[in-house]
């Protein structure tokens, strides 16, 4: 049902950049042999998922949304994904994304933008737009995103999904092309929060082979979210972000932000407001980090270990062929990021930028820290905006940036958060989202409080 979903509005969304319907008939077919032999089935089991084209898929083509992966084909699988297939799950294909997650609408994408399902003419979020795009538009239950800055919470919220970025730690790194080491998590986007929880619970847990990975146990996030689904929150403290709401913000995502406000408070949670001063500096502390790792990490695209190799003419130097390789390979979003990591590092500026950003982030997490001595969660609209509009802002950098204002602090500090539909914006009909933020490995306070409000 869904491949034929596919095949009908793929068309137009865009949403998938390969899908496998062979593979994911044969993980099917044996899914029901399980199923008809009695045998104990994981509760996903036979749910198709769509994954983001980032975690790599044995023999399954991974790109990253850019050129110069183009035809590559991972020989392993991303632990995530090996634990997909270890539990059942047909793997529908892989979804599309901005240039190595870099972006917030999918239009970085090397092989065309996806487009949002509630309106064909705007964006569906980014980078991992694919995903979110994949399960508004019923192509697939279930999608596994990446969350560096936002890339898996915004996209939910702007099509009407839930989106999770779980403790960094909490989820393998192992087999996700890193977009920025510290801050990039794997986690899921679905229809309900349960979904989240249940797959959440499936691909978490310590992975040795992901030195960041936490060797503690997950909470239980499948309780907390039937725990929250009865709704009631007495005794849940919840902090409204001061410098996350307010002027600037548009009003149809505010009022659809305060009605689920109200929605806590009648479910019993007490709500008052905290303030985090250093979280207006988030965003510029995160594009100096994000593109120093990112410049690192993208080094290794040397035209000679993986994907497009460009001759720019016989007898070509190494350093020729690198160049020409990197030039025709990345696009001009991940270009603008190499170039200002690499300043950013070089020397005579490290301590400026880099170390200052470092120290920076310190204070965000601080900010954090002292508020969570307050309350149980924090909560915040997931984006400034509804969807914008395909093209509106792509030749403005800043203006794309400020779209994760709200999700970046969560990265930063490595806490978790989820972003949960809160309704359509009176003024353009279009879904907004809801942001719950808790402390690290504290994952079900999100899954409760996100459950309450479905
Ligand atoms: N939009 C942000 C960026 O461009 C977030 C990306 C992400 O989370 N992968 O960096």
């Amino acid at each position: 049902a869904h491949l034929d979903r596919i095949a009908a509005v793929d068309g137009p969304v865009h949403a998938f950049l390969h899908v496998d319907a062979e593979g994911a008939l044969a993980q099917a077919a044996e899914s029901d042999a399980r199923r008809a032999a009695g045998a104990p089935l994981h509760a996903l089991d036979g749910v198709p998922i769509a994954v983001k084209d980032v975690l790599a898929t044995d023999g399954l083509p991974t790109t990253c949304g850019s050129k110069i992966l183009e035809g590559w084909v991972p020989p392993y699988d991303a632990t995530v994904v090996a634990k997909l297939r270890a539990a059942g799950l047909p793997i529908l294909g892989k979804t599309n994304m901005d240039e190595f997650a870099m972006g917030s609408s999918t239009e970085h994408s090397a092989y065309g933008a996806t487009h949002n399902p509630w309106d064909l003419d705007r964006i569906p979020g980014g980078s991992g737009g694919g995903s979110a795009a994949a399960v508004a538009a019923f192509e697939a239950p279930l999608a596994l995103g990446t969350d560096t800055g936002g890339s898996i919470r915004q996209p939910g919220a702007v099509t009407g999904t839930v989106g999770v970025k779980p403790t960094y730690g909490g989820v393998s790194r192992y087999g996700l092309v890193a977009l920025a080491n510290s801050l990039d998590q794997v986690g899921p986007v679905t229809r309900t929060v349960l979904d989240s929880a249940l797959l959440h619970e499936l691909i978490g847990g310590h992975d040795p082979r992901d030195s960041t990975s936490i060797d503690q146990p997950l909470p239980p996030l499948v309780e907390a979210a039937r725990q929250g689904a009865t709704g009631d929150l007495s005794g849940v403290k919840v902090g409204i972000i001061t410098e996350l709401s307010g002027d600037g913000w548009q009003a149809g995502v505010m009022t659809r932000f305060q009605e689920s406000v109200d929605l806590l408070v009648k479910a019993g949670a007490e709500v008052v407001e905290v303030s985090c001063p250093t979280f207006v500096h988030a965003l510029a502390t995160y594009y100096l980090i994000l593109p120093a790792e990112a410049s690192s990490n993208l080094a290794k695209f040397d035209a000679m270990r993986y994907g497009l190799r460009v001759w720019p003419a016989e007898g070509a130097s190494a350093e020729e062929v690198m160049r020409a390789t990197r030039d025709a390979g990345f696009g001009d979003e991940v270009k603008r990021r190499i170039i200002l990591g690499t300043y950013a590092l070089s020397s005579g500026y490290y301590d400026a930028y880099y170390g200052t950003a470092q120290k920076v982030r310190t204070l965000i997490s601080r900010d954090f820290e002292a508020a969570f001595e307050q309350v149980d969660v924090l909560v915040s609209p997931t984006a400034p905006t509804t969807a914008f509009k395909l093209g509106e802002k792509l030749d403005d950098p800043i203006a794309m940036y400020l779209n994760d204002l709200a999700t970046i602090p969560a990265n930063l500090a490595g806490v978790p958060g989820i972003s949960v539909p809160a309704g359509l914006a009176a003024e353009d009909g279009l879904p907004v989202g809801f942001q719950i933020l808790a402390p690290a490995l504290a994952d079900d306070r999100c899954y409760r409080v996100g459950a309450a409000l479905e």
